[in-house]
């Protein structure tokens, strides 16, 4: 069994963190290629080391005195290696850090450095193999990944290593220059390695026990899903739920590589599979909830909209003229209403309105502001007879008004428009209903 195991931010933000990560570590031995992240945040106010590292790269850039930044960032390093009790002295990398600093190597190479020093600690303390990632992750010029490249160099590389760690969130340009992907990144470079040395799981450590049905700021203590499939995850994604980066799920599906979230500060728990495929029956019918809020709805109406060819095209023709991209497009004989994301809007609302004036000339054009989208997501759904009789029901007893409702084709989501105002109430209440009272 091979495993990449990719450990967060706060996973690895103190010595002890470092312990607890080594003990997960040594317990399997499947256990190989290790991609940490930088020094996250010890305590809620604390700050990131990625985030120092970019301030104080903008003192350096400026032509200010860094060096006070510059020790703060030492200390958080030489404080993790101290309290591992380990004779690994940081001092040449230092130097040469402070020497890149002044010659002004970059943004990207100052952010990628919180990475690269947690991965030579962490390889010391293991005693690991240490990859550099900037041998084999390559970005193409327009700052894309190069996946073909480096998939056969991870391959390459890694092929004879038995146990290596490699550092997230960065890689090279074919120059040599150092690029990093966005913020959150390290777990992309899990998925790449996983990858490239076609690993039988992709293990991603975090500090939660996995993807959580609804957010916790919304429902207190909320379940952990345990098996979810990647459609699922993208939908509940996209809809503002934050477990992984984006791009970091494309990789593994490719090369149909299950990942599995997993708790740093609580190792026994099993955490959530995400799988391309399942046929485990969800616990609640329901697999997840997420919303986003601040949406506006525009309602266009005219009379015998249904026979005028093109009318929607047209309509869409205005938000794409002014680059507006839509959310859902609900419609009925003679309305149609097009969802957008309210602040992309605010702007330019009265080019747009303008334009669908030109274009349809509608009998009415309404807007309908300051509405938030609820997904309720579910594989489960499909096969469950009443899913949506349950969801309204518990939305009409809490006295939530629903706006808009859209359930894509795909039968694994169905979309609630309220308002603003009743977005949690309204989360809350479809909780209760498929999880609170099943439990
Ligand atoms: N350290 C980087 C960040 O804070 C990347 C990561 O943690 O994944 O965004």
């Amino acid at each position: 069994m091979k495993k990449v195991v990719k450990f967060g931010g706060s996973s690895l933000a103190s010595a002890q963190q470092f312990k607890k990560v080594a003990e997960i570590i040594r317990s399997d031995e499947g256990r190989r290629y290790v991609v940490p992240s930088a020094p996250g945040k010890r305590f809620r106010t604390d700050t990131k080391v990625t985030d120092m590292l970019y301030a104080c790269y903008e003192t350096a850039e400026n032509d200010r005195d860094f060096s006070e930044k510059f020790s703060e960032i030492r200390d958080r390093f030489e404080d993790i290696v101290r309290g591992l009790n380990i004779s690994l002295d940081l001092s040449p990398y230092f130097a040469e850090i402070s020497r890149k600093f002044t010659e002004k190597a970059g943004r990207d190479y100052a952010a990628s450095r919180g990475e690269y020093l947690n991965g030579v600690i962490l390889a010391a303390y293991l005693g690991f193999t240490f990859v550099d990632p900037a041998e084999i992750i390559r970005f193409h010029e327009d700052g894309t990944l190069n996946a073909d490249l480096t998939d056969e160099l991870v391959r390459k590389r890694l092929e004879n290593v038995e146990q290596a760690v490699v550092p997230g969130f960065f890689g090279a340009m074919e120059d040599g220059s150092i690029r990093t992907f966005s913020r959150g990144g390290s777990d992309i470079t899990g998925s790449i390695i996983a990858r490239g040395i076609k690993a039988s799981l992709y293990e991603n450590w975090t500090d939660v026990s996995g993807v959580m049905v609804a957010d916790p700021r919304i429902i207190r203590n909320p379940e952990v899903i345990d098996t979810i499939t990647y459609k699922e995850l993208r939908e509940l994604s996209y809809m503002g739920a934050t477990v992984l980066h984006e791009d970091a799920i494309f990789p593994v599906r490719q090369a149909g590589i299950p990942i599995n979230i997993r708790n740093t500060n609580a190792p026994d728990d099993p955490g959530t599979m995400i799988v391309a495929r399942t046929c485990r029956i969800p616990k609640f019918t329901i697999t997840g909830i997420a919303g986003k809020k601040n949406f506006v709805a525009i309602n266009i109406e005219k009379d015998m909209m249904n026979s005028e060819i093109g009318f929607g095209r047209r309509v869409l023709s205005a938000f794409e003229k002014y680059g507006i991209s839509f959310e859902h497009i609900p419609s009925g004989i003679d309305t149609m209403t097009v969802i957008i994301h309210q602040p992309d809007f605010e702007e330019k609302e009265q080019k747009v309105l303008t334009e669908i004036t030109h274009l349809v000339n509608p009998d009415s054009l309404e807007l309908e502001p300051d509405l938030a989208l609820i997904a309720v997501v579910g594989r489960g759904m499909k096969e469950a007879r009443g899913t949506a009789g349950r969801i309204f029901s518990a939305l009409a007893h809490a006295k939530v008004n629903v706006k808009m409702i859209d359930q894509g084709s795909s039968e694994i989501n169905i979309i609630i428009g309220v308002k603003n105002a009743d977005f949690e109430t309204a989360i809350r209440s479809i909780y209760d209903i498929f999880v609170t009272a099943q439990l």
